[in-house]
């Protein structure tokens, strides 16, 4: 009810990177292969996800904002195993309830779309829309019915911060899916499919970093694998900043890969130069808790030494070839 969804919209959507980052892996999960991202006053009064998906029937596309409509899991077995982002149901519905939302969609086949407007939760139009295959979602006065919440968030230009980064990790983690994001119209980046890692990290955050970089042997072992691209320790990167890492594509927080990396670099990672390091984990999901929190990067691992060892054998010929 609407209660129940104002207090999942508060603990799922702290901020509108969070509101972002539910859109985002929606499309990701709706197989879309262009991902078009807008948000307008740090995502506060305006945020629009567009992709190219498998788009929703009418029936689906208002089953979609109902509390737990997820489409995802098919059995409890699935829990443990999930591989696509989404798997709790909630998002929709939670950002719908505390925002205007309008949702359009249309699935391969169909003659036209669906677009279904929601005001607080409330659906307050469904009509016929002409448009291509796939959905658009557009966010606008998120929180405007929770004051509360909406006093926490931060200066427009933090909360854009938090979008940018976002999704530039999204961009990254997914080579198969081309990406843009504007802020006020104004293009902030926009990268292209292309499994070549440093062409990406070019395209996303700029020619500074993707230069420095070095590839990674691939690496297997301890049912995992590891590939990449990390850099030497620079001189003006004096914060763990570009350091990223992936598990099963996903952007992850993860304390065991992070200190792996320090031991890997040891004395070449003194204390305040920072290597940049690109790390794609590749893991048997039902080792990745991925359900800490619904919100946030961190997961934690089953077996901590495992991916400490991987990540030490992935990295250590690489680091030693180049001296570092
Ligand atoms: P979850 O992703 O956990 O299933 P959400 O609330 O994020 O829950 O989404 C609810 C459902 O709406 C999804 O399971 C999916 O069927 C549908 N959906 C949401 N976004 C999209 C999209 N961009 N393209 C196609 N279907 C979508
Ligand atoms: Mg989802």
């Amino acid at each position: 009810d609407d209660v129940a969804n104002k207090i999942a919209a508060g603990e799922v959507i702290e901020r509108p990177a969070a509101a972002v980052k539910e859109l985002v892996e929606n499309s990701i999960d709706a197989k879309a292969t262009s991902i078009d991202i807008e948000f307008k006053n740090g995502g506060k009064t305006f945020i629009k996800v567009s992709d190219n998906g498998h788009g929703m029937r009418k029936d689906q596309a208002l089953t979609c904002l109902e509390p737990h409509a997820t489409s995802k899991i098919r059995s409890a077995d699935d829990l443990e195993s999930i591989l696509s982002f989404g798997f709790r149901g909630e998002a929709l519905p939670s950002i719908a309830s505390v925002s205007k939302f309008t949702l359009l969609t249309k699935p391969e086949g169909a003659k036209v779309g669906t677009s279904v407007s929601v005001r607080a939760g409330k659906i307050t139009e469904i009509k016929e829309v002409a448009m291509g295959r796939g959905t658009e979602i557009v966010v606008e006065d998120l929180f405007c019915s929770v004051p509360a919440r909406r006093k926490f968030l931060k200066t427009d230009n933090t909360e854009a911060g938090h979008i940018i980064k976002m999704c530039k990790l999204y961009a990254l983690a997914k080579n198969d899916i081309s990406f843009s994001l504007r802020e006020n119209s104004k293009l902030i980046f926009s990268s292209k499919k292309t499994a070549d890692l440093a062409e990406r990290v070019k395209n996303i955050f700029g020619e500074e970093i993707s230069e420095k970089l070095i590839p990674l042997a691939p690496y297997s072992g301890f049912g995992i694998s590891v590939s990449g691209a990390v850099s030497k320790p620079a001189e003006s990167w004096t914060t763990s900043k570009n350091i990223y890492a992936f598990i099963n594509g996903r952007p992850v927080e993860c304390r065991a890969v992070f200190s792996a990396l320090k031991d890997a670099y040891k004395s070449a990672m003194p204390q305040g130069k920072y290597p940049a390091a690109f790390l794609f984990i590749e893991i048997d999901p039902r080792f990745v808790d991925v359900n800490v929190h619904p919100a946030k990067r961190e997961v934690r691992l089953k077996n901590e030494f495992a991916m400490r060892s991987a990540i030490l054998a992935a990295l250590v010929e690489t680091l030693e070839n180049y001296s570092i």
